[in-house]
């Protein structure tokens, strides 16, 4: 079957003396795996298809995971903005490592897509610092993939109210009642700023603080662990 679409290179892997494969993140067929045989002699395409650069793609998808790279075109240079800016590519680095582990081949919809265009441009004209667009694009990210953490209510009980005590394993803010071991007080401010990084709500999002960053870091890998693991199980019963 051949797909035109436009998407963002995640990751490329180089194939034998000249060729390379790229982990693309496409609008409307998900995550793709694009293999090209001649790329290193074909110069503008090489730069075009770095990593966080967007493109419009034509390839064919067969059966395998792999689909071939007939034709490309550079549509937003990001990756070409975001190596002047060490904070802004290293984001950039991270944002695209979540992505490429949170979706299986043909998975993602166009609104992840979205989310990540909105976080490269962002990131690449400066818009804002790029601790708070990473952040919140690893919360909003999970999100989207159904690992949502609950702000407004007891992730356990329910019960409506402003909690401070953080429980990995209940799926979000808890009140003391369900406040299990593994939960973790936190102050106001903090539990402001990590809901104002889920909501995109920047001008709420002040000074960077590291028990907050750490929370989203693992949350991101506990949610990224338990897929892991659910997969293992489903490919061990297969
Ligand atoms: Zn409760």
């Amino acid at each position: 079957m051949l797909i035109e679409d436009e998407g963002i290179v995640l990751r490329q892997w180089p194939l034998g003396e000249a060729g390379a494969i790229f982990s693309v993140l496409t609008r409307n067929h998900g995550k793709a795996r694009l293999v090209s045989n001649s790329i290193k002699k074909n110069k503008s395409m090489r730069s075009s298809l770095a990593p966080f650069m967007r493109d419009s793609f034509v390839y064919w998808k067969g059966k395998s995971e792999l689909s071939r790279l007939s034709q490309s075109s550079l549509l937003s240079p990001f990756g070409l903005y975001l190596s002047s800016d060490y904070d802004s590519y290293l984001a950039a680095c991270l944002m695209a490592e979540i992505t490429e582990k949170l979706f299986e081949p043909s998975q993602g919809e166009e609104g992840d897509y979205l989310l990540l265009w909105g976080a490269l441009s962002a990131l690449s004209k400066k818009k804002r610092e790029a601790w708070k667009i990473l952040l919140s694009y690893e919360l909003r990210i999970v999100a989207n993939a159904g690992w949502k953490p609950e702000i407004l209510a007891c992730a356990e009980c329910g019960r409506e109210g402003d909690f401070l005590s953080f429980s990995m394993q209940k799926g979000g803010w808890v009140c003391q009642k369900c406040a299990s071991a593994d939960a973790i007080r936190f102050s106001k401010p903090q539990k402001e700023l990590f809901c104002a990084l889920l909501l995109g709500e920047w001008e709420k999002c002040r000074e960077p603080d590291g028990k907050v960053e750490k929370l989203i870091k693992d949350w991101v890998n506990y949610y990224l662990d338990r897929k892991l693991n659910s997969l293992k199980v489903i490919r061990e019963k297969i």
